[in-house]
């Protein structure tokens, strides 16, 4: 048996377990070409769709996968202001939390 503890599944608890009312789709993408990631909001008010390029380091995909899922929250309208900020700091501190890399969840 193998006690896998996946980085990307924890970011993934930790979205669902913080902003339970909001979904998404998350994809990663081979020769994804100009980003590292993007989310795209359906015109038809379905769940945002999140790329990530798939040759990324899994480093580079936990920063991605938290960037995208904060603007899923934050909505479309949001860009990277201070809504933004606040979600994407929120997100990368519990997941720090649970990871044991950081003592306190704030
Ligand atoms: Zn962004």
């Amino acid at each position: 048996m193998i006690r896998f503890l996946n980085p990307l599944g924890v970011l993934k608890e930790v979205f669902e377990q913080e902003y339970p009312d909001y979904n998404c789709e998350v994809h990663f993408v081979e020769n994804q070409k100009n980003s590292l990631g993007e989310t795209f909001f359906p015109d038809d008010g379905g769940d945002p769709i999140i790329q990530i390029g798939a040759e990324k380091t899994i480093p580079q995909m936990l920063d991605i996968m938290a960037h995208e899922l904060a603007h899923v929250v934050a909505g479309i309208t949001a860009e990277h202001g201070k809504e933004w900020e606040n979600i994407y700091n929120n997100i990368y501190k519990v997941y720090q939390y649970r990871m044991g890399i950081r003592e306190k969840k704030t």
